[in-house]
């Protein structure tokens, strides 16, 4: 197991990775149930996989887990789930020093740390990720949120969980196209500052999705410690070095309104492509050479994530993209930060690019 301190000021947490934390929940969390009773927030297929496991553990240590499950999918991050959840949790008579447990992928962990954050003006609640996506990404860093008419994530609170268990096998039960689009947070990693991790992706990252338990540990952990360093240096996403952890996700965002957030594009596939048109544009204003941009494509397409706009198949120009843009809640004073590489491992935010250039692009 690898322990990974996140060091933030307020109240320092740790993520432990490893194999078989879900079956030892109880011991994982001990210190932290104070009660009998424990509430658990899940979706139905995390219960379907885990429920019984967690369940098991919980009850042999002399809980009784109050389960809420909710319907998988982005949907349920609304005001609709919030207001019940937050209303299922006063009537469990949740205190401020209770635990809350999130089980599930980033739905479930942006839905409970948000209610968390609100309940009682803020009680604990632990993030236990089992999705590849929240592993190494969603439930570190302590962003919550829901999702409203006018758009994904605009309203939320910074949150911090007060432990974070990424378990492994977890994996195992992930439909594969969610692991894959998962991957796509991992290899960004090594392209924001870590060309050494991009390189041991290229060569490693087939056979980490293929199943290697040792792989996964490595990747999980590695992109975790990469991302709570990020978040230490920048807990409100006020200096401008959390930004970087937003690398693809411009191009990627204007995929996904595009398809309207729906199954067609995945939140990864669409970071894995804008990933690789972050990587082409700046090789195109003479940022990198096109050969390392051309590296990034070749990994995102050998894990099988699209890698280029053809492989999606849709149908819209440089200039309907670049609409969606304009509505991207980084959009600061009329401009919108991009970020760009001057080569791998090399991610800066740029404020120059013009939208009409970047539309121009698209349509080569
Ligand atoms: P998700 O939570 O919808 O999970 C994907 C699918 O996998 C769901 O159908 C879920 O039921 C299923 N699932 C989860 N774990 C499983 C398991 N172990 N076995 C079988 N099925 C399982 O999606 P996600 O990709 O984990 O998260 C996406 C969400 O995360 C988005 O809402 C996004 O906005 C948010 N997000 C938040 C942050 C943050 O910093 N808070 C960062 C990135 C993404
Ligand atoms: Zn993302």
């Amino acid at each position: 197991m690898a322990v990974i301190p996140v060091d933030i000021a307020a109240r320092p947490y740790e993520v432990r990775v490893g194999s078989g934390l879900l079956a030892t929940i109880a011991e994982n969390c001990a210190g932290r149930l104070r009660k009998r009773a424990v509430p658990v927030i899940t979706d139905s297929n995390v219960h379907a996989a885990w429920g019984a496991v967690i369940d098991k553990s919980l009850r042999e240590a002399g809980h009784e887990p109050r389960w809420r499950i909710l319907a998988p999918g982005e949907q349920t991050k609304s005001w609709e789930e919030l207001a019940a959840t937050v209303n299922w949790l006063l009537e469990l008579e949740v205190e401020r020093g209770d635990h809350i447990i999130a089980l599930g992928g980033g739905v479930i962990g942006d839905l409970t740390g948000f209610c968390a954050s609100i309940v009682k003006r803020g009680c604990h609640f632990i993030q236990v990720p089992t999705t590849l996506l929240a592993q190494v990404d969603s439930s570190v860093g302590g962003k919550t949120a829901i999702n409203t008419p006018a758009g994904k994530n605009l309203v939320g609170a910074f949150h911090q969980p007060s432990l974070v268990l990424a378990d492994l096998a977890a994996l195992d039960t992930l439909p594969q196209r969610d692991l894959r689009a998962g991957y796509a947070e991992v290899v960004k990693y090594g392209l924001i500052d870590d060309a050494p991790f991009f390189a041991w992706c290229a060569e490693n990252g087939a056979a980490m999705l293929a199943g290697d338990p040792d792989l996964r540990e490595y990747a999980v952990a590695h992109s975790v410690a990469a991302k709570a360093r990020i978040v230490a240096e920048d807990e409100f996403e006020t200096t401008g070095r959390r930004a970087l952890l937003n690398l693809g996700h411009t191009f990627g965002h204007a995929l996904e309104a595009e398809t309207g957030f729906s199954s067609q594009l995945l939140h990864g596939e669409g970071v894995a492509l804008g990933m690789v048109l972050a990587a082409r544009y700046s090789a195109r204003a003479g940022l990198m050479p096109a050969e390392r941009a051309e590296d990034v494509a070749r990994h995102i397409g050998a894990v099988g994530l699209p890698a280029n706009l053809a492989a999606l198949g849709l149908d819209c120009d440089g200039r309907g993209l670049v609409r969606h843009m304009l509505h991207d809640k980084k959009m600061d004073a009329g401009t919108l930060p991009f970020l760009l590489m001057k080569g791998i491992g090399q991610t800066y935010l740029d404020k120059q690019v013009s939208l009409d250039d970047v539309a121009v692009f698209l349509d080569e």
